[in-house]
C-alpha cells in the first residue's frame, strides 16, 4: 500500500480528532489541513494550508495535484452536499466521503424520509410538504404531537418541536413563508413526535460492508439538565448504557444494513462515514436522521476508542471496497468528551480571547475546535472552542478524567456543562444490562 498523503478539509474539533488519529498511522506520510485550526497546527506530519478556500473545489484539486496528495477526507457536510467527491473522482484521487447523490441522505430530510419508507427502515410516521397551505391544514388535523423539519441543511437549527398548535403554525410560517432557513425551508417534513432514549452510531462504509463504533450520546442543549438553546453539541459519551448487544444487533439488522443495501440498490452507494441518529422507543429503534459524515463531538469521543488504524480503514472505504478485510477493533472501556464554549454561545460571543492549554496526561486528549494561533499566542476563534476527552475502564473514570482535562484549559468566560453523561447515571436505568462502576 502506498504511503498516504492526505487532504483533510475542515477546521472543527471533529477534524482535529481525525487528524490526531490519522497522524498516528505508520501509513500516513503527511496531512494537509484546509484550513485546519490551532490544534491541527501542532500535530506531527500536519501542515495547515490557508492558501485555498475550503469550498474552492477546483482549487483543492489543484492543491492535491501539486502536493501529490492521494486521499481526500472532507470533514463537514457542506462540501459533501456540494459534491466535492465528484471533483476528486474526476481527478482520479480517492475520497473518503459519499457522492453528491449519496449525501442527499443528509442534505434533504424529505429525500431521506422517502428513502427510509422505501426500504422499510423504521422511522417516525411523516408527511412531506412543499405547499404551505397543505402543511398548515395537516397540522390542524394531525392526531399526534408533531416535529417540523426544514428539509435542507440549517446548521442543526431546522428542527422544531412545538408544544402548541399556535407554536406549530408559527414555526411552519417562519420556515416556509418567512424563509428563516432560506431555501432549506422550501419543503418540510412533519412527523410524529417520538419519546425514548436517543443514541448515535458512527459507521465506516465501503458501499457494501458497514462496520460501526459503539453507540454514543450527545448533549445538544447549552444548559445543565438538557435545558436552554440547542448547540452544535456540548459533550458526549460512549458506549451508551442502553446499548445492549441485543439492541445493537437489532439496529444493525433493521437499520444499518438495510440503509447501505438500499443506497447501493438505488445507485448511490455509501462510501465514507454514515452517522445514524436513533430514538429507542417502546416499539424499538426508530431512525431520526442520517448524516453522511462524522458527527461533532461524537468523533472526538469514539476515535480514542479505536484500536485499529484509521488511515487503513479510510483507504479501504475510499478506494476498492475492501472494508471486509480491514479490522475495526474497538478498545474496551468508555470515552467522554466535555466541550468548552465561548461566553454567550450559542448566541453571539466574543472572539480572539487569549487562552492557555496545559499538557494532557496519558488517556486524556484536548481537541481544538474554534482556536487559532496568532504570533505564537493561542486565541479563541469560534463558539465551541475546545474540548477535553478522556478514556477509562469505567464511565465514571472516563468522566472524572475528562473534567480534570477541562482544568488544563483557561480563558476568560469559558463555559462548559458539568453534567455530561447525566442520563447514564439516572436511577431509572438501573435495570440496564450494562453495568457501570460508578
Ligand atoms: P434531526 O436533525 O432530524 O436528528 O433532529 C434533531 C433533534 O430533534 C434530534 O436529535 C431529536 O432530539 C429531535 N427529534 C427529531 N425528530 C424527532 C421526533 N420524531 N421525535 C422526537 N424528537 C425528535
Amino acid at each position: 500500500m502506498a504511503s498516504l498523503r492526505i487532504l483533510l478539509v475542515g477546521n472543527g474539533g471533529r477534524e482535529h480528532a481525525l487528524a490526531w488519529k490519522l497522524s498516528q498511522s505508520p501509513l500516513v506520510e503527511t496531512i494537509v489541513a484546509v484550513p485546519g485550526n490551532g490544534g491541527t497546527a501542532g500535530l506531527p506530519k500536519m501542515i495547515n494550508n490557508t492558501s485555498v478556500a475550503a469550498d474552492d473545489y477546483p482549487g483543492l484539486v489543484e492543491l492535491a495535484r501539486k502536493e501529490r496528495l492521494n486521499l481526500v477526507v472532507p470533514g463537514p457536510e457542506a462540501p459533501l452536499v456540494d459534491g466535492i467527491e465528484g471533483f476528486f473522482r474526476e481527478a482520479g484521487i480517492p475520497c473518503f466521503g459519499p457522492s453528491k447523490e449519496a449525501a442527499r441522505l443528509e442534505g434533504s430530510k424529505t429525500f431521506s424520509k422517502d428513502f427510509m419508507k422505501k426500504h422499510n427502515i423504521p422511522t417516525a410516521a411523516y408527511e412531506n410538504f412543499s405547499d404551505y397551505e397543505k402543511a398548515s391544514e395537516y397540522l390542524r388535523t394531525a392526531k399526534h404531537n408533531v416535529v417540523i423539519k426544514a428539509t435542507g441543511l440549517a446548521a442543526g437549527k431546522g428542527v422544531i418541536i412545538p408544544e402548541t398548535q399556535e407554536e406549530a403554525q408559527q414555526a411552519l410560517k417562519e420556515i416556509m413563508l418567512d424563509k428563516t432557513f432560506g431555501s432549506a425551508g422550501d419543503e418540510v417534513v412533519i412527523e410524529e413526535f417520538l419519546t425514548g432514549d436517543e443514541l448515535s452510531i458512527i459507521s465506516f462504509c465501503d458501499g457494501t460492508t458497514i462496520k460501526s463504533f459503539p453507540p454514543a450520546q450527545d448533549h445538544k442543549r447549552i444548559g445543565e439538565g438538557d435545558t436552554g438553546l440547542n448547540t452544535g453539541g456540548m459533550g458526549c459519551y460512549a458506549p451508551t448504557k442502553i446499548a445492549t448487544p441485543e439492541l445493537i444487533a437489532r439496529i444493525e439488522r433493521e437499520v444499518l444494513q438495510p440503509t447501505i443495501d438500499g443506497m447501493r440498490k438505488d445507485g448511490f452507494p455509501m462510501r465514507g462515514c454514515l452517522f445514524t441518529g436513533l430514538m429507542i422507543t417502546a416499539d424499538g429503534p426508530k431512525t431520526l436522521e442520517y448524516n453522511t459524515r462524522f458527527g461533532d463531538p461524537e468523533t472526538q469521543t469514539v476515535l480514542p476508542l479505536l484500536e485499529s488504524d484509521l488511515a487503513e480503514i479510510m483507504w479501504a472505504c475510499a478506494g476498492l471496497p475492501l472494508l471486509h478485510r480491514v479490522p475495526v477493533k474497538i478498545k474496551p472501556g468508555f470515552s467522554t468528551t466535555v466541550v468548552v464554549a465561548a461566553p454567550g454561545y450559542p448566541n453571539s460571543y466574543p472572539k480572539n480571547i487569549p487562552m492557555q492549554v496545559g499538557s494532557a496526561p496519558d488517556g486524556t486528549t484536548i481537541f481544538h475546535a474554534g482556536t487559532k494561533l496568532s504570533d505564537g499566542q493561542l486565541l479563541t476563534s469560534g463558539g465551541r472552542v475546545i474540548a477535553a476527552n478522556a478514556t477509562g475502564k469505567t464511565l465514571r473514570e472516563a468522566l472524572d478524567k475528562a473534567y480534570e482535562g477541562v482544568k488544563l484549559i483557561q480563558f476568560d468566560g469559558m463555559y462548559y456543562r458539568k453534567d455530561i453523561a447525566h442520563r447514564a447515571f439516572r436511577k431509572s436505568d438501573a435495570t440496564s444490562k450494562l453495568t457501570y462502576a460508578q
